[in-house]
């Protein structure tokens, strides 16, 4: 485990397209270990392809692409393959998405203890536990035998995101997970968010459209625009006092 301020996260030179869309371009960017980082920036521009790429659902054309110091992916001439190490390597980060991904004929509770069991091979008294403890932390314990279309979409994204933990990673991943909710039930989603931010050290990467939210739990907010980051820092300046004309643009737009 990587100590505080050592790179957990870094993608060197990462370019990729898709067909003649180029994406990302050249991308260089460093996530540090324990920090938060939201990405902001227009749609399209290439903010969820980067954590499609940490996930392992899409792979870049160049570059490097390294999590706690070991290739996840390496596109840099002559370089090897082994799936098996990335597999190792992919294993330490967790994503929640947009559109929560819960198996929908499953009860909550096995939505939680499969990818343990099948995955980490812990044994299902085990998986069990952890994952009633993680359905408490989320507030969702008492609805374990439901269905995820019993409940409501903020209580389903609280689930995808006990779900991620229930693999203790050392990354979390998050890409907009409030924007397909009702305004009424962003909020229980953000607090669950915003309590594993203050309680735990994991690194996170958020994309988001919630700028008051970037700005609560961010130790940096990146900019982003057609396949780079553009601006970055803490989010009081980015946020407040944006110097790139585009970002103030695009935040005149959104806030
Ligand atoms: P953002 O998250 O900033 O909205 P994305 O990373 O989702 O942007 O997408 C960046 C660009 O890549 C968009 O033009 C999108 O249409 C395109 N794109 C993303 N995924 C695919 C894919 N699997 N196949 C083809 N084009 C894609």
């Amino acid at each position: 485990m990587p100590t505080p301020d050592e790179a957990m996260i870094s993608f060197s030179d990462v370019g990729k397209s898709f067909g003649d869309n180029h994406v990302l371009r050249e991308l260089d960017l460093t996530v540090a270990a324990g920090e938060r980082v939201s990405i902001i920036g227009p749609s399209g521009s290439g903010k969820t392809t980067i954590l499609r790429l940490l996930m392992t659902l899409e792979s870049p054309d160049t570059g490097l692409i390294e999590v706690g110091g070991k290739p996840l992916w390496d596109r840099r001439e002559g370089a090897r393959f082994d799936a098996k190490e990335q597999a190792q390597v992919r294993r330490r980060i967790g994503m929640v998405f947009q559109h929560f991904n819960l198996f929908p004929h499953m009860a909550v509770l096995d939505n939680v203890t499969l990818s343990p069991v099948q995955v980490l091979g812990m044994s299902h008294d085990e998986a069990e536990q952890r994952a009633v403890e993680l359905l408490q932390l989320v507030g969702l314990d008492k609805h374990m035998s439901h269905k995820p279309g019993q409940l409501s979409g903020g209580q389903q994204q609280r689930v995808a995101i006990a779900r991620a933990l229930a693999m203790r990673p050392d990354v979390m991943l998050f890409d907009e997970v409030t924007s397909a909710l009702d305004p009424e039930l962003i909020g229980e989603v953000l607090a669950v968010i915003r309590d594993l931010a203050h309680s735990t050290a994991m690194t996170m990467l958020l994309v988001t459209h919630e700028m008051r939210f970037a700005e609560e739990i961010s130790d940096r907010v990146l900019m982003f625009d057609s396949g780079s980051v553009i601006e970055s820092g803490p989010p009081s300046q980015l946020l407040q006092d944006p110097q790139h004309e585009r970002t103030q643009r695009f935040l005149k737009a959104v806030l």
